[in-house]
């Protein structure tokens, strides 16, 4: 059974609550975790622990668990004058500094002397649902906890 702390592959995919997939780690190879590293979002790991090697099961999981509500006022105007020689358009996204230090935006409107840019999560205030398939499980070894990061499938890699 899994545990805080365990070393787990697993393959994933991720879908909005209306069943459009954003993401999955199945075409490519599975996600392996730490669990307790803050890796993973709240729900996902919360939902991993107690199940075993070989589980398959679907979780959903509210915002708050996940990448959190959407705050507005992480939205904001700008004066273009701040972006000189950028051709800016939406979508685009920048690295800003807030009260809360570096925070990554996104551009979600341009107009003629400002600029509305997003620092929500692009995820956030979303229940996400997520299809789960455990690979492996196996306890941390004293370095990974250490280092808070898993050292290859068989916790025998350098991190280097
Ligand atoms: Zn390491």
């Amino acid at each position: 059974m899994i545990k805080a702390n365990d070393v787990i592959s697993l393959h994933y995919s991720v879908y909005t609550h209306d069943g459009v997939q954003l993401d999955s780690s199945r075409e490519s190879e599975p996600l392996l975790v730490l669990l307790g590293s803050r890796f993973l979002i709240e729900g996902l790991e919360e939902a991993l622990i107690g199940k075993s090697e070989g589980d398959t099961f679907t979780v959903k999981v509210e915002a708050e668990k996940a990448y959190g509500l959407r705050h507005e006022n992480l939205v904001q105007s700008v004066p273009k004058t701040m972006f000189e020689g950028i051709d800016v358009e939406v979508g685009m996204s920048f690295r800003a500094t807030t009260d809360d230090g570096e925070q990554s935006v996104i551009v979600i409107e341009v107009e003629d002397d400002q600029v509305v840019v997003d620092g929500n999560h692009p995820l956030s205030g979303m229940d996400l649902t997520f299809d789960v398939e455990i690979l492996s499980v196996r306890a941390p070894t004293a370095e990974e906890l250490e280092h808070g990061h898993p050292h290859g499938e068989k916790g025998d890699h350098s991190c280097g």
